[in-house]
């Protein structure tokens, strides 16, 4: 884990003036990551980090040569259009990028002149997938969504056996995943009904999103070598929000015994932006178990993870329909939940993931799986919130939702903030679905 430093100090103000402003997703303290170019140039893309509503922009760092030579090797990585060089690095080497960064962003630096002129307006920029994603895992680490899962599928069994042993996931596809912004067909799929006879090609009709966290690797570990428990966290470069879409009626005719397959394969969303786990330090916490459950396997428990294997990150889900855009009203908040109930750790995710020697490499994602509370109003997915489309969720302009329709955009937040502490945010990961194509028969 990172320890904290000068850049975590809530004292810290930055020349860039709207860095300071109470609510920025992007204070001085957070420098998230991110992959861009002015929208609509033909410029190559690059890495930036944004500061306030500004993106320091790498393209520009090294052309004036600004930064030298001390981290000059890694701000060549970071022109590069995709941050797999940069997450490979050592956590020493991305550790004096983010010292370097934030003294010469913090107010009274000397280099406010010359970096003034590096700046890009985050509203002026187009994104891409900040990371060239090798492999995709999805966990599903939240008790309370695999319960509340598991009850409309197996009322009298909710929780399988293996849950509370097994930090459970599955390989998903990373092809299809993009950044925010994403608009997409609804699928088209098999869809049976209980009570048909023969399952029909046709359009999803019980299209769902998923709250989660998204983990991106940094270093990665040789075929073959487990990363133990207590290192895995040099191997997690950073964090960002991860619309997990889901096609409930697909998957619910799909999924034995292999799992999801095309449910969840047509498209998954992440935010532009990765805030680092070196940022993240200030808000750990302890992680526990509670006491009649089993405890962890020795492979994954350790008195590091009890201290501070959990992160206080709060989660928002927000829906914005069409009749939304169209009376110029906000979108409609539908669930806050967090991270620190997750059932299993970042740590214990990499450990296992790797207990048998599989090689994880920088820029592969993990998801999270949903992360959802336990209360109605904190649930990761319509699924749950509806009880399986039994019970519709009205939004705030009255109009009512089971599952997502056409025009649907869904917008996820996530931040970190404390007594004491700076708040840093994620920025945003949103989506709109589009009708779906006509079927191929
Ligand atoms: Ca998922």
């Amino acid at each position: 884990m990172h320890q904290l430093n000068e850049t975590h100090s809530a004292e810290l103000s930055s020349w860039v003036a709207s860095a300071n402003e109470a609510g920025t997703d992007f204070p001085i303290q957070n420098l998230p990551f991110g992959v861009f170019r002015r929208a609509g140039s033909d410029e190559a893309f690059r890495a930036g980090i944004a500061i306030g509503n500004q993106i320091l922009d790498f393209a520009a760092i090294r052309e004036a040569g600004i930064f030298e030579p001390q981290v000059a090797t890694t701000v060549e990585l970071l022109c590069d259009d995709t941050l797999n060089r940069y997450m490979a690095l050592s956590v020493d080497a991305q550790s004096a990028l983010r010292r370097t960064v934030s003294q010469a962003l913090r107010d009274g630096s000397e280099l406010e002149s010359t970096l003034s002129n590096c700046l890009v307006e985050q509203e002026k920029a187009e994104f891409k997938l900040p990371a060239n994603i090798g492999d995709y895992t999805d966990f599903y680490t939240s008790i309370n969504h695999a319960t509340n899962v598991g009850k409309l599928f197996r009322p009298d069994n909710p929780l399988l056996p293996n849950y509370q042993w097994v930090p459970i996931g599955y390989h998903g596809r990373a092809s299809s995943i993009d950044v925010s912004e994403q608009n997409f067909h609804r699928p088209n799929g098999q869809l049976k009904s209980p009570d048909a006879d023969a399952p029909v090609l046709a359009p999803c009709k019980r299209l769902d999103y998923e709250l989660e966290v998204g983990i991106y690797i940094g270093a990665g570990n040789d075929l073959g070598q487990a990363i133990a428990l207590d290192d895995a966290e040099q191997h997690a470069f950073g964090l960002c929000i991860f619309n997990d879409w889901s096609a409930r009626d697909i998957q619910a005719w799909e999924y034995q015994p292999l799992g999801p397959f095309l449910s969840k394969s047509f498209a998954s969303t992440v935010s532009p932006w990765i805030v680092t786990m070196e940022a993240l330090a200030p808000y750990r916490k302890a992680w526990s178990r509670p006491e009649a459950d089993p405890q962890p396997l020795d492979y994954l428990d350790s008195a590091k993870l009890r201290k501070s294997g959990a992160l206080d990150m709060k989660l928002e889900v927000l829906i914005e329909t069409q009749a939304m855009r169209d009376s110029n009203e906000p979108p409609s908040s539908v669930s806050v939940s967090n991270f620190d109930q997750s059932y299993w750790s970042i740590s214990q995710m990499i450990a296992h993931h790797t207990v048998n020697g599989c090689n994880l490499q920088p820029g592969d994602l993990f998801g999270s799986g949903t992360q959802s509370g336990e209360t109605a109003d904190s649930v990761g997915a319509l699924l749950e919130a509806t009880e399986g489309g039994k019970h519709p969720i009205t939004l705030s302009n009255g109009e009512q939702r089971t599952f997502l329709q056409d025009g649907d955009r869904v917008i996820m937040r996530g931040w970190c903030d404390g007594p004491g502490l700076p708040r840093i945010g994620f920025g945003e990961a949103s989506g709109t679905i589009l009708p779906a194509l006509p079927l191929n028969k």
